[in-house]
């Protein structure tokens, strides 16, 4: 497309190229590597009209990108550490089941390969081995693999049970070559690096998609939009709401208050619908007494406390809050 100052703009549907041109901008030592970049940012795929769902699929996506790029003997601890990251992410999201597909190229087809055979050999050993050695369910997809590398896929099951295809980590011996990638060797000559491509969540419009599903709209504390909703009984009570409000806010706590002329009851159950996962409801007793009445999603009335109390309750309670100040 043609802006105004007659430079040519053109909408990127992917992010690997952008890092292979990065990587070509200075000379590069075998001491560089591994080099790692990681860019979450928005790509852009023609998708059909009638194609399009939801945040599933959509035409512009932002990807959780990362290129690495490594010596051949660096693969195996650099996939440790995205499997790692993969454990640490899903488990924090509460993905329990989940198996990884591991595919690999066939050997009686060589022909259809291009890379070094030994580090085809050697990297689908290490996948394995790697997927092995954790205990994950796993399923080796002979042929699978794509012309240029061996990859993991990650597919996951939402409550509902259905299973999406999340995180991935690919091999490529392609674009090293196509790009004519080189770093200096030990003993200076010039090799090419190998790239691994990982996403962890995909693209994340469809990862909130899944998430949302998942959870049917009940976030868990550290994840929900707002997390404290104070429901105002009168408007004699609102400047000490915004007292509460303030003194959650310094700790990290999303908060809004509700000061609608509504009944109580109304309140409290627009606020039960939404989610969230604690209310406060303030009146002339709360504000004299300086504390708040707590309940809790789906539990119920907590009874009354300081606000200090609340704060070690939810420090206490989640433990994958957002740390709280310490
Ligand atoms: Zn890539």
């Amino acid at each position: 497309m043609k802006l105004k100052d007659e430079a040519d703009y053109y909408l990127k549907p992917m992010t690997c190229p952008h890092f292979m041109m990065l990587y070509k901008t200075r000379p590069r030592s075998y001491r560089d590597l591994p080099i790692r970049w990681t860019s979450t940012t928005t790509n852009y795929r023609y998708e059909k009209s009638g194609e399009l769902t939801g945040l599933a699929r959509v035409r512009s996506l932002t990807q959780d990108d990362c290129h690495v790029f490594l010596l051949s003997d660096q693969i195996e601890p650099e996939v440790n550490l995205m499997l790692d990251m993969i454990e640490e992410v899903y488990e924090k999201f509460g993905f329990h089941d989940f198996w990884v597909r591991v595919s690999t190229h066939d050997p009686t087809q060589k022909k259809n390969y291009i890379g070094d055979p030994a580090i085809w050999k050697n990297s689908e050993e290490i996948l394995s081995r790697l997927i092995e050695k954790r205990g994950w369910k796993h399923e080796i997809g002979i042929g699978e693999a794509a012309f240029y590398g061996p990859k993991l896929d990650f597919i996951f099951k939402d409550v509902l049970g259905r299973e999406w295809q999340l995180s991935t980590i690919q091999l490529d011996m392609n674009l090293p070559e196509r790009f004519d990638l080189e770093f200096i060797d030990s003993n200076g000559t010039k090799k090419r690096p190998v790239v691994l491509h990982r996403a962890i969540l995909g693209s994340t419009e469809r990862f909130l998609g899944i998430l949302i599903e998942h959870f049917a709209g009940e976030f868990p504390f550290w994840l929900a939009p707002i997390q404290v909703a104070i429901l105002a009984i009168n408007d004699r009570v609102l400047p000490y709401c915004r007292e509460i409000a303030e003194e959650l806010k310094k700790h990290g706590v999303r908060i809004t208050i509700d000061p609608r002329n509504e009944s109580i009851g109304k309140k409290i159950r627009e606020s039960e619908l939404q989610k969230i996962p604690y209310l406060f409801v303030i009146g002339d007793k709360e504000a004299e007494a300086k504390n708040i009445s707590v309940r809790e999603h789906k539990k119920g009335n907590l009874g009354n406390m300081a606000t200090a109390s609340f704060l070690a309750l939810i420090k206490n309670t989640h433990s994958t809050a957002r740390p709280l100040d310490k």
